[in-house]
């Protein structure tokens, strides 16, 4: 059976209030079009796909366009949605069996739908995507006044796609007048339509807030999300006789804290705030201190090798900040340093990096000068946040 796919691009989404066509803003870091096209392009129940593009855009097309792709064609679309859907028919009734056609603004579409879709048609001779209604739906006058309130349970959405035989379509385009589906023309036309169940992740993107819901839908295919916050603590005795080495430096003063490693707050708070996000154990778990081998470690290489753990799950690292509690030294003078040392860790720019000096006004261990605490929090992005291709 020969399955044409048709992809109606042909409007200017002025509704969207963006400069470029609301097909061409990117989702995911591809433009919406594109996603469009290949959920089809790569469905195998369809054998060809016709895209109806605003005809300016037709000369500078970009590669996903490209002329000589097999199995693509692109048709300019007109005036009217009809008129695109029209146009792009006309390239393949000839050749067709069934015909499915698909908003550009549609990017989502599952591959599972494409096909419900299409076996629908090829029961019914027309099959339409459509979801239940979840809101109670009124009928109001021009004043806003209720008229009626209508059967939830008999109301469905419709969706795209939308597949036809092709002599169904054929009847359909052939009446005068618009429509915003195809179904309603086929239904004009006489043919009864099936309603296949939608899918309500099968968004059509009309507004920001729609692109917004896409990205989000888009990058947690199993429900995790992609921006990930983490939290770390670390607190030790300032003594005599050790050096003070906070954020990877050796700060001058006559006390420096106990520890196993160097003692590094800062670089332990950090590392359990990157580890946290990433819900990777913690800093005692990866390197615990039973262990020779992190005998006076250096806690910025122990950050290094966090980072290389969250690295290696697909985390990047966007940004930390961090709050040292500290009656005495002063770390102003060293705050650059320990942020430069920091960043290069962990690999995002100096100005992702935060840190900030607090007294604890006496009160406690930390205003006593016994203690240092470290506070931080850590952002990772997760796989497919913030990529660009
Ligand atoms: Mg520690």
């Amino acid at each position: 059976m020969h399955v044409s796919a048709i992809i109606a691009a042909g409007g200017r989404g002025l509704r969207f209030g963006a400069e470029s066509p609301k097909q061409l803003l990117t989702l995911g870091g591809r433009p919406i079009l594109e996603r469009s096209i290949e959920a089809f392009m790569s469905c195998d129940v369809i054998t060809d796909v016709v895209v109806a593009l605003p005809p300016d855009m037709l000369p500078a097309r970009p590669a996903y366009l490209a002329a000589d792709r097999a199995r693509l064609e692109v048709v300019a679309g007109g005036a009217r949605r009809r008129d695109s859907v029209a146009h792009a028919f006309a390239r393949v009734a000839d050749r067709a069996d069934l015909v499915v056609i698909h908003d550009a603004a549609r990017p989502l579409v599952s591959d599972a739908l494409i096909r419900r879709t299409v076996a629908g048609a090829a029961r019914s001779g027309a099959a339409v995507a459509a979801v239940g209604v979840q809101d109670t739906v009124k009928r109001a006058d021009a004043a806003g006044i209720v008229t009626a309130t209508l059967p939830r349970d008999e109301l469905r959405l419709a969706q795209t796609p939308q597949a036809f035989r092709t002599q169904v379509l054929r009847d359909a385009l052939a009446l005068e007048g618009d429509a915003t589906d195809e179904a309603t023309l086929v239904e004009r036309a006489g043919h009864p339509v099936l309603l296949v169940e939608g899918d309500p992740s099968n968004l059509k993107i009309t507004t920001p807030a729609d692109l917004a819901l896409a990205e989000y839908l888009l990058g947690r295919p199993s429900g995790v999300p992609r921006l990930r916050i983490g939290n770390g603590y670390d607190l030790h005795r300032l003594v005599a006789g050790r050096p003070l080495v906070l954020g990877g430096m050796t700060i001058p003063f006559e006390k420096g804290l106990q520890g196993h490693s160097d003692a590094d707050a800062i670089c332990h708070a950090v590392t359990d705030a990157v580890l946290g996000a990433a819900g990777a154990a913690d800093i005692g778990r990866h390197f615990p201190d039973t262990d020779p081998a992190w005998q006076g470690a250096n806690s910025l290489d122990l950050l290094r090798r966090a980072v290389a753990v969250v690295t290696g799950l697909g985390f990047a690292v966007g940004n930390v900040d961090v709050v040292v509690i500290a009656e005495r030294p002063t770390l102003v003078p060293h705050i650059d340093q320990i942020r430069e040392n920091l960043a290069g860790v962990l690999g995002c720019d100096v100005s992702c990096v935060g840190v900030k000096g607090k007294t604890n006004e006496g009160v406690d261990s930390m205003g006593a000068g016994e203690s240092i605490a470290v506070h931080a929090v850590a952002l990772l992005m997760g796989p497919g946040a913030g990529t660009t291709s």
